[in-house]
């Protein structure tokens, strides 16, 4: 899935978006990395499943904790385990448009991005008849050719504002010290249900009883913008 370029890839996507001149960028597309409104909420964000065993573990986790969270599925994941997707849905969990294959967006022509967008947005709908106005471009990459199309699909598209890492194997320490440091209110957190080896679960577990301690609230990502 190519992690180690899912960095870099962000860094230029947000230099992009500072440097160009506001008239390039149609402002009714929205690019959501975190809310401002300072109210005590965040938003855990899971990308690229469902898996097999993450999806269900976390899910597991999320339950424990009666904590509802965002889930970025790959419409061909999503086709290959139809039940763990609409357990995600059946659970509270919302769910948003991660692309069909995940092939990242700064190799492809306008009509393969769209195709990418399109493909996921049926096979989310054909499993649990759910469609989603979030979309959150592989590897955070947005060329500004596929903004006009997002925003004739009417998508809002979500990055994020802290990256645990977790893609990167990072240890459940590493990810929990990370949020500590980093955590304020609106923060939308970047997390996977589909990388093998990963330590996502285990972080969770200190993750967020420790930002329930704190005062946080768990909310999706539409109630975390929407209250912008
Ligand atoms: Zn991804």
């Amino acid at each position: 899935m190519k992690r180690p370029v899912c960095f870099v890839c962000t860094a230029l996507l947000m230099l992009a978006l500072f440097v160009q001149p506001a008239a390039a960028w149609d402002s009714s597309v929205v690019v959501f990395k975190k809310n401002t409104n300072g109210r005590k909420t965040v938003a855990l964000t899971f990308d690229d499943g469902p898996h097999p065993r993450h999806t269900g573990e976390i899910l597991d986790i999320l339950r424990e904790y009666d904590v509802k969270a965002t889930f970025f599925v790959v419409g061909e994941n999503a086709g290959y385990y139809p039940d763990l997707l609409r357990r995600i849905v059946n659970e509270g969990h919302e769910i948003g448009n991660h692309t069909f294959s995940h092939r990242c967006f700064r190799k492809l022509t306008v009509s393969q991005m769209s195709r990418e967008i399109r493909l996921c947005e049926n096979s989310l709908y054909r499993i649990c008849g759910q469609k989603t106005r979030l979309f959150r471009p592989p590897e955070g990459v947005l060329p500004g050719s596929i903004i006009e199309y997002i925003r004739k699909a009417n998508y809002t598209v979500i990055l994020w504002s802290i990256d645990t890492r977790d893609w990167a194997r990072t240890s459940a320490e590493a990810m929990f010290e990370n949020v500590k440091k980093n955590v304020s209110p609106g923060e939308i957190i970047l997390m996977h249900d589909f990388t093998r080896g990963s330590h996502t679960a285990e972080a969770l577990r200190m993750i967020i009883p420790y930002l329930i301690d704190e005062g946080y609230r768990f909310v999706t990502v539409t109630e975390l913008i929407g209250s912008e």
